[in-house]
C-alpha cells in the first residue's frame, strides 16, 4: 500500500503557493485512485494559516517551521523535507516544481534511498487516469482495475513527445510543473499540524535581503491569460524604410499594461542585443519562447511581427488558443500552427487594441 505525501511551502504572505494547491489536489486525486493514505507536510515560517487552508483535505498534516524556513536555504529546505519525508513513511512524493523545491528534492530523494523524476504533469493509477490509448499505449500494457501501479507522465524531446513512466523504486519523488493541475480551494477551518521538530546543522549561508526588478519591469506572468509574443519584426525596417524601436517598445508595455498579459519572444528579437542591433529593453533571454526557451503555459496566445517557425512554435505547446498578427501571408503560422491569423501590419493593430482597450477602462 502505497503511503503519499505532498510537500508544500509558504509565499512570503505565510500563504501556501498556488503551485503547492495544485500538487494538494494531485494527492487527493492519487490517494483516492488508490485508496491510499495522504499526508501533506508545510515548509513555513509560520505553518498556522497554511494548515488552516487545507483543513477540508482531510489528509494528515506535518509541519516544519520556524525563522530557519522563513526564505529558502538548501541546507534548511532539503531538511525540512527529508524530516516530513521519514515522518510520513512516505513512499510517493509529490511536490510542486518551485525554485525552492526543485533545487533540493533530488539530494532529498538521495538522503532516503529514493529516485526522482522531474517535469511531471500528471499522476494517476492507470485504473482512474485519463485514457492512454491516445498515449500510444496497447491494449496488454493497460493496468486492470485491481492494479495499484501510480503512472506519470511528462514531456520529453522539447516538449515533442509526451511519455507514461512507472517504476518500482521507493520512494518516488515527483515534482510536477506549475499550471498542469487544477489548485485545491476550500473554506479554511481549524487545523493543527503535527510539528515534526529537526537538528539543524548550522547554517552556512545567511540570506540577507533579496535584490530583484521592481514589479513594473515584471513582465513574465505564468498566471497571466494571455501569452503576448514579440518576434523581430518589431524592431525591423518598416514601410517607411525606418526602424520604429521607441514605438515598438510603447506599443508592446502599453498593451501588457492594459491587459495584464505576459510577455515572450522569439529567439531572433532576444538575440539582437548582443548582435549590436535595436533592442526592447525590458526584454532578455528569459522571455524566449521555444526549443532553447520556455514552454509556458497559457489559455491563449498573440504572436506579433513573429515568423512562427518550427523551433519557436514548438515552445507553444501548451498554449490552448493561438491568434498571430504577421505581414507575410506565407509564415508559418498561416500554416496550420496558428487558430487565427491576421495578415495585418501589428504596429497598426496593436495600436489600435490599446486605443480600444484604454476607451473600454475609461468607460468600465
Ligand atoms: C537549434 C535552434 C534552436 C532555436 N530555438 C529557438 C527558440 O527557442 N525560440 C525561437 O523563437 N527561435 C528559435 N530558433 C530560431 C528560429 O528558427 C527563428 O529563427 C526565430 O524564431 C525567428 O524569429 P522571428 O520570427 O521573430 O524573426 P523573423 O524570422 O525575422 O520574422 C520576423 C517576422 O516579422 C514580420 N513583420 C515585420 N514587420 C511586421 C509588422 N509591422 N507587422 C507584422 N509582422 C511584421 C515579418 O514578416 C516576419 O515574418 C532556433 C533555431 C535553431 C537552429
Amino acid at each position: 500500500m502505497e503511503s503519499i505525501l505532498v510537500l508544500t511551502h509558504t509565499d512570503d504572505a505565510h500563504a501556501l503557493t498556488k503551485a503547492s494547491f495544485e500538487a494538494v489536489s494531485s494527492g487527493q486525486s492519487l490517494a483516492a485512485q488508490l485508496s491510499a493514505s495522504l499526508t501533506i507536510g508545510i515548509v513555513a515560517q509560520d505553518a498556522t494559516s497554511a494548515a488552516q487552508s487545507l483543513a477540508a483535505t482531510g489528509a494528515r498534516l506535518l509541519a516544519v517551521s520556524g525563522e530557519a524556513f522563513a526564505q529558502p536555504r538548501y541546507a534548511t529546505d532539503a531538511a525540512a523535507c527529508e524530516a516530513l519525508s521519514r515522518a510520513a513513511a512516505a513512499t510517493i512524493v509529490l511536490a510542486p516544481a518551485s525554485s525552492r523545491f526543485a533545487r533540493v528534492l533530488a539530494g532529498v530523494s538521495h538522503r532516503l534511498g529514493g529516485l526522482i523524476d522531474t517535469h511531471i504533469t500528471s499522476v494517476n493509477s492507470m485504473p482512474g487516469g485519463p485514457d492512454p490509448s491516445h498515449l500510444g499505449i496497447s491494449e496488454s500494457n493497460q493496468t486492470g482495475p485491481e492494479d495499484p501501479t501510480v503512472h506519470v507522465t511528462r514531456w520529453f524531446y522539447r516538449q515533442r513527445i509526451e511519455a507514461v513512466l512507472t517504476r518500482t523504486a521507493r520512494p518516488w519523488f515527483l515534482l510536477l510543473d506549475p499550471g498542469t493541475q487544477p489548485a485545491f480551494a476550500a473554506e479554511p477551518g481549524n487545523a493543527h499540524p503535527e510539528e515534526i521538530a529537526i537538528d539543524l546543522p548550522a547554517p552556512r549561508t545567511t540570506v540577507t535581503g533579496l535584490r530583484a526588478p521592481s514589479q513594473a519591469t515584471h513582465t513574465i506572468r505564468p498566471d497571466a491569460k494571455l501569452l503576448f509574443v514579440a518576434g523581430a519584426g518589431w524592431t525591423k525596417k518598416q514601410f517607411d524604410g525606418q526602424v520604429h524601436t521607441a514605438e515598438a517598445a510603447d506599443l508592446i508595455l502599453g498593451f501588457l499594461h492594459a491587459t495584464g498579459a505576459s510577455l515572450g519572444s522569439s529567439k531572433s528579437l532576444v538575440d539582437q542585443g548582443s548582435d549590436g542591433q535595436p533592442v526592447l529593453p525590458f526584454l532578455t533571454h528569459l522571455n524566449q519562447v521555444g526549443q532553447t526557451g520556455a514552454t509556458p503555459r497559457h489559455p491563449k496566445g498573440l504572436s506579433t511581427c513573429c515568423h512562427g517557425e518550427e523551433p519557436h512554435v514548438v515552445g507553444w505547446r501548451f498554449i490552448a488558443s493561438r491568434r498571430a498578427i504577421s505581414l507575410d501571408p506565407n509564415c508559418g503560422w498561416t500554416r496550420g500552427k496558428a487558430d487565427v491569423v491576421y495578415i495585418a501590419d501589428a504596429f497598426q493593430v496593436i495600436a489600435e487594441l490599446n486605443a480600444l482597450l484604454q476607451a473600454a477602462s475609461q468607460t468600465g
